[in-house]
């Protein structure tokens, strides 16, 4: 999670209030990552002491971070402990994802599981319109009694600044271009907000729900709109002076004579290789525009033959692949995009692409694989993460 910019204080005696923030932080983590257990299972999980345990989790239950379940035990010995869990029940952090056809909003208990139909809202032309829309979509969700909402987590396409909170520079859309969508959601909602730049969002979806859980060096690659890159090396994202790291979609691939791109430039990757260039090329083929949804439904429906057109994706591509192999070693690389599951053979061809583009050692040494998560995931898990820093006051 980039929050770089707040580091905690160099502490050299310790207060008390901090050492309970802390040991209250310990338990959260211990239920993220096993999931429910009794407090003596917590104990002995995190070597605290177990009046330390019942303390936090006392503080964690008054703040509707944990609840308690009874756990099913062996009938006839008494009650059995009753398990500390995330809550799920009685709160939910709300997951938001911006992008350019349309936007997700989603809910989910604080271990990630979701908790309604995801809503998908088309993306207004203004950014006042979008905030409606997104608010409205949000209190929709909110509105079930019983559960607190506890955050929201955004997720946006583009450059994002994490020292300002605010979007820099988004070519596919760009109405975000200045704004800090998470910090006018919080404050329409009441609830705390997190932004974070959407290839972030997949790096974290893939890491707390997805393929990814307990790997520290892997990196995301995300065709869809534009081409994004995220790289997590030694268990934190590379962010870069400002949080802007990670364009490849926007590295010069054509460099004379290539297609105009979003971002101003020329013959960048994301004109060759993306959903908006797989439909463009499409909508000549056809002699009509069509969208990415309906190239996806004529591949499926083997309506259209757009070997050319996938081959030539497939390519730049694998050199793109290649290209974050030998940058940054990953042990693993997720590679995400809808057109897998609609054109056979695509991702294959892509990996062989890349095996023949990369350094043998550097490729023999990284998986490729299709990537799982989702944005709306990853602004949800921001969204934990935000409220977990928080309660050590270092968020
Ligand atoms: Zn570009």
């Amino acid at each position: 999670m980039p929050t770089h910019t707040h580091r905690p204080p160099a502490v050299t005696a310790l207060r008390p209030a901090l050492v309970g923030k802390l040991n209250e932080r310990q338990v959260l983590r211990v239920l993220q990552a096993r999931g429910p257990l009794s407090r003596a299972e917590v104990a002995r999980a995190s070597g605290l002491s177990p009046p330390t345990v019942s303390k936090a989790a006392a503080s964690l239950l008054r703040g509707g971070l944990l609840e308690e379940a009874a756990a099913p035990g062996p009938g006839g010995r008494g009650r059995p402990a009753p398990k500390l869990r995330l809550a799920t029940a009685t709160a939910q952090v709300l997951g938001v994802a911006v992008d350019a056809g349309h936007c997700e909003v989603m809910a989910a208990g604080l271990d990630g599981t979701p908790q309604a139909e995801v809503v998908a809202v088309p993306t207004p032309g203004t950014y006042p319109a979008l905030l409606d829309a997104l608010e409205a979509a949000a209190r929709g969700l909110m509105a079930r009694p019983g559960v607190a909402t506890l955050g929201v987590g955004v997720s946006l396409p583009g450059l994002v600044d994490y020292r300002k909170g605010c979007g820099v520079l988004s070519p596919n859309v760009p109405m975000t271009d200045g704004h800090g969508p998470a910090r006018d959601l919080s404050a329409r909602l009441g609830v705390p907000g997190v932004l974070l730049q959407e290839l972030h969002a997949l790096c974290l979806a893939e890491r707390h729900y997805g393929l990814a859980r307990g790997m520290d060096d892997f990196a995301v690659l995300d065709v869809g709109t534009g081409v994004g890159l995220a790289v997590m090396t030694g268990g934190r994202l590379l962010t870069g002076h400002s949080g802007l790291a990670g364009e490849l979609g926007h590295v010069t691939v054509v460099p004379d004579g290539g297609r105009s791109c979003g971002c101003g430039n020329r013959g960048c990757l994301e004109t060759v290789a993306s959903d908006t260039a797989l439909a463009a090329r499409a909508s000549e083929k056809l002699g009509r525009a069509v969208d990415v949804d309906e190239v996806v439904d004529l591949l499926k429906a083997g309506k259209v033959d757009l070997a050319a057109e996938l081959a030539e994706a497939a390519k730049y591509l694998g050199v793109g692949v290649a290209a974050v192999v030998n940058l940054f070693n990953p042990a693993t690389l997720f590679v995400h995009s809808r057109l897998f599951g609609a054109a056979d053979g695509l991702f294959e061809a892509v990996v062989a692409r890349a095996g023949r583009s990369a350094l043998p050692p550097s490729f023999a040494d990284c998986r490729v694989v299709r990537g799982q998560g989702s944005q709306r995931q990853g602004a949800v898990a921001a969204a934990v993460q935000h409220l977990t820093d928080a309660v050590a006051g270092v968020g």
